[in-house]
């Protein structure tokens, strides 16, 4: 267990208390070197917490707000954003100031989050606030499932909107290492009728229908 110094919230910035975060394979690439060489890196992006701070010019979430924390905090002004296609923007938003060691080393804080600590700093754009009656142990997945794989499964899956699955589904469903292979039985043994979903997919991988 390692301290680190969080600052206090800066323009455009939020301090989050993290209640949970899960550990998602991602963490592992990072650990492993595969995808930066920022060491010393804090881990963790699955997390849901409450807002404790937020620095100046924040107006969309405040203090005691439960939230889910996001890694792509869509800037909303550049071309891509501007064409309708966030998900493709060019200039997502994570806080500028850094958390650091207690010797004053930078810890780069993985895909933005770096929720393996009692609080993190973000930009308050990657706060979604969420229900709080939803646990926070499930509620900090939807963090990295739905941000990962609900636009895979709605724009390459051609699934419904309005279809009903559990959203760590979609995820799994999208990451070839995911234990997908499982569903289909269930769905050749009881077809449903009732969803609106579509899979245009090999039938070796299709989707639960629920
Ligand atoms: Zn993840
Ligand atoms: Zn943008």
């Amino acid at each position: 267990v390692e301290t680190i110094t969080v600052p206090d919230p800066g323009p455009g910035e939020a301090l989050v208390r993290v209640q949970a975060c899960g550990v998602c394979h991602t963490d592992l690439h990072y650990r492993e070197g595969g995808i930066g060489d920022r060491f010393p890196y804090l881990l963790g992006h699955e997390a849901a917490g409450v807002v404790e701070q937020v620095g100046d010019g924040v107006t969309d979430v405040k203090p005691g707000d439960f939230v889910v924390l996001n890694w792509r905090a869509v800037c909303g002004s550049c071309r891509s954003c501007q064409r309708g296609r966030p998900w493709y923007c060019f200039n997502t938003h994570n806080a500028k100031q850094q958390m650091t060691l207690a010797d004053g080393t930078p810890v780069a804080a993985a895909l933005g989050i770096g929720a393996f600590a009692e609080k993190t700093l973000v930009a308050a754009g990657q706060c979604t606030i969420v229900d709080s009656e939803t646990p926070a142990t499930a509620a900090g997945l939807l963090g990295c499932g739905v941000m990962a794989g609900l636009g895979a499964a709605i724009h390459t899956g051609n699934v419904a909107a309005a279809t009903r699955w559990p959203c760590s589904a979609a995820a799994a469903w999208a990451t070839p290492r995911s234990p997908a292979r499982r569903w289909p039985a269930r769905r050749r043994s009881s077809p449903s009728t009732s969803t609106t979903a579509s899979w245009s997919g090999p039938a070796s991988s299709a989707p639960p229908t629920r």
